[in-house]
């Protein structure tokens, strides 16, 4: 999908994108590089695909480098943040996107199983927010830059509202994650610190292939979209821009459902 033309809507400001090296978070990275942005893009394991969405920006003329950090480990993420500010100064968007599935059924799910979606889910969206947050207040504001003293956007998911058999530690830190950004927003609204969601439905990611890798499990995944397509991550990555930007300076704590209509109960077009 090509991205849209720059208007350079984020131009002089500095992002930084957890999870950054693959799916969402890379689509993310790419579409705020090319409004402008100077792009940090944060990675967990993978060296190497951080390194070519970095390539990829640098060639399309955008700014970018990575930082690997664990987001569910307060010192990494300190760490992560020391650095974007020896490096760029400050920083202006958080898209705190690192996010991860360890399925099983409700009575088999390990501790480990929950503990560990909930700490990279949730817990690491809580530390990187609190760190952009006191950032953005050391900073104070820059009016020719933003209207906004800082933006941060939660990658959250349309299981914030749907539950998930079979993914109840995920659901759950989805549902957590959406009232993390509601009270942060009205927390921080005062003091010009815009927070929103984004709630996704399917997006061709590596973090859903499996329910996506045969014509029949693609066929059922569409039942569910009436909209008739999954999702790519640059339909995130326009919504991130937007959330970003000063064209949505009016919008603080709010999910936008980017799903092409899954959260539109299709089970019941039918059966009116
Ligand atoms: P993905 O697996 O491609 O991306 C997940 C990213 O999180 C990866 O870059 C990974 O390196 C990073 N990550 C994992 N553990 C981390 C850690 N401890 N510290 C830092 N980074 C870590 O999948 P994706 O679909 O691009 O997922 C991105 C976000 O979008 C997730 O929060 C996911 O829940 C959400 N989401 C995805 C979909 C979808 O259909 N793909 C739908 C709704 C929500």
């Amino acid at each position: 999908m090509p991205a849209t033309p720059s208007a350079n809507r984020l131009q002089n400001q500095i992002a930084l994108i957890t999870g950054g090296s693959s799916g969402i978070g890379a689509g993310v990275a790419k579409a705020m590089a090319a409004e402008g942005a100077t792009v940090i893009v944060n990675f967990a394991h993978s060296t190497d695909e951080a390194a070519a969405v970095v390539k990829e920006i640098a060639d399309a003329g955008g700014q970018a480098v990575s930082f690997q950090a664990d987001v569910s480990k307060e010192d990494d993420v300190l760490r992560m943040f020391d650095f974007v500010r020896e490096k760029f100064g400050t920083l202006h968007i958080l898209v705190n996107n690192s996010g991860i599935q360890m399925d099983a059924k409700f009575v088999d799910m390990t501790l480990e199983q929950w503990q560990r979606v909930i700490d990279v889910n949730l817990t690491g969206q809580f530390l990187c927010a609190r760190e952009a947050a006191r950032e953005f207040l050391r900073r104070g504001p820059q009016p020719e830059i933003s209207s906004a003293l800082g933006k941060i956007i939660c990658m959250s998911s349309v299981h914030e509202v749907i539950p998930w058999a079979g993914h109840v530690n995920y659901a759950t830190s989805k549902g957590g994650i959406m009232l993390l950004m509601k009270s942060m927003a009205q927390e921080l609204a005062p003091e010009k610190i815009r927070i929103n969601s984004i709630a996704p439905g399917a997006i061709a990611t590596p973090i859903n292939l499996t329910a996506r890798d045969t014509p029949e499990e693609e066929k059922s995944l569409l039942t569910l979209i009436p909209y008739g397509r999954i999702g790519q991550p640059l339909d995130i990555g326009k919504v991130a821009v937007w959330l970003a930007s000063d064209e949505s300076d009016y919008v603080t704590g709010t999910s936008i459902f980017a799903d092409g209509g899954m959260t539109l109960y299709p089970g019941f077009a039918d059966n009116g």
